[in-house]
This record gives C-alpha cells, sequence and structure tokens, in this order.
C-alpha cells in the first residue's frame, strides 16, 4: 500500500491552464484517499498548486526544502510539516525516505532530475518503490517514446521499463502503485542505502 506519494513538478505553472487544473485534481486525489503528499515544499508555480489543493481537501503536507530556498522566502507557509535541509541532495534522500512512491507531473530540469534520480535508485535497488509520469495532455510523449528507444537500443532493461508508470490519470497511477510489484534490481539489493546515496 503507497501512504505517501512523493510529487515532482514545476516551479512554474506552465503556459497551459490544463497542468494546473492537473496539479488541482492531484492534490485533492491524494487527500480524498487518505494518502500523505511529499513534496518540494515550495509555494511557487504548480508545486503550490498541488500542495494548496491537497491542503484544501484536508489532507496532510510534509514539504522538504533546502535551508537555501527557505531564506528566499520561497517556503509553503502552511504545510502539515516543514522539513528544513541542508542541501538538494539532503532533500532528495529525505523524500526518498518518506515516500512509497514518485509521480513526476509536468515540470522543467528539476523535476526530470528527482524523477530519474528514484527511478534509478529502484534500478539499483536502493528502495523498491514506483515511479510514474502524470502525462497531462501529451506532456511526456515524446520522453517517453525516447525511454522506449533506450530499452529498445539495450541501455534499459525492458522490466524497468514495463514497471514505469505513466499515464494521464492520477487514479490510474495511485491504483498501480497501490498493486506494483517491484522488478528484479540490476544487482541485487543495496543493504546500506544510506551509504549507496552519497
Ligand atoms: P523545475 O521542474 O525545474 O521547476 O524544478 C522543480 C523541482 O525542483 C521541484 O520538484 C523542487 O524539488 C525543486 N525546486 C525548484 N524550484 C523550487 C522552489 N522555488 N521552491 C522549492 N523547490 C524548488
Amino acid at each position: 500500500m503507497t501512504n505517501s506519494i512523493a510529487i515532482f513538478c514545476g516551479s512554474a505553472l506552465g503556459t497551459d491552464s490544463v497542468f494546473l487544473e492537473a496539479a488541482q485534481k492531484v492534490g485533492e486525489t491524494i487527500a480524498q484517499q487518505g494518502k500523505t503528499l511529499v513534496y518540494g515544499g515550495g509555494r511557487s508555480g504548480l508545486m503550490g498548486v498541488v500542495a494548496d489543493s491537497a491542503l484544501n481537501a484536508g489532507g496532510k503536507v510534509i514539504g522538504v526544502i533546502p535551508e537555501i530556498l527557505v531564506n528566499k522566502e520561497l517556503a509553503h507557509p502552511d504545510l502539515t510539516e516543514l522539513y528544513v535541509v541542508q542541501n538538494m541532495q539532503e532533500r532528495k534522500m529525505k523524500m526518498s525516505e518518506l515516500s512509497d512512491g514518485f509521480i513526476a507531473l509536468p515540470g522543467g530540469t528539476g523535476t526530470f532530475e528527482e524523477i530519474f534520480e528514484q527511478w534509478t535508485w529502484a534500478q539499483l535497488g536502493i528502495h523498491l518503490k514506483p515511479c510514474a509520469f502524470l502525462n497531462v495532455d501529451g506532456f511526456y510523449d515524446d520522453l517517453i517514446s525516447f525511454l522506449q528507444r533506450a530499452t529498445e537500443k539495450g541501455f534499459t532493461h525492458s522490466r524497468f521499463m514495463e514497471t514505469l508508470q505513466y499515464s494521464s490519470s492520477i487514479e490510474e497511477i495511485l491504483y498501480q502503485f497501490d498493486h506494483f510489484i517491484a522488478p528484479e534490481p540490476k544487482w541485487g539489493m543495496v543493504e546500506k542505502p544510506e551509504i549507496a546515496n552519497v
């Protein structure tokens, strides 16, 4: 059962209202399903929208933000809980520990980096948690094609591509997360992830 869901998404709103609407739906759905939202703790862009929407629907929202962004007053002021950490590496480790699954909404490089890191950690056996792309309005179509090419060309094992979730429906992704069977990691499980992660 996935009780805590990490959302990675844009610190911008994007050009189309469809992204904002999707982010609202994600926050609301996570809250309505009684799950905890874990995210980067910011108040800008889609990040702020997801957090506000989960809070408004009575959900629990945990933010994990590096000190440098708090100092720039970018932290969300009304979260259930806010972890202030030293740096980005610590943030990603903390978010990974706190979450049972990871979803990327539309976003930029920060979003891509975060979801790819968690997917890589799953392949290395640092954890066995599911990863997904919420494919709002075809935003991730080209990326998914490219990942399929990397798989066909022998650089990503098909079992990792087959267990990566991508859908335009948040309900579908959450359902898949709850029924997720993790693929065998590439080289077996890492026994001390806290060492592997740094
Ligand atoms: P991007 O997709 O490039 O907008 O970056 C978004 C990701 O980077 C988020 O998931 C955050 O973890 C992090 N990030 C970028 N900007 C901020 C911000 N202003 N406040 C908090 N986190 C941020």
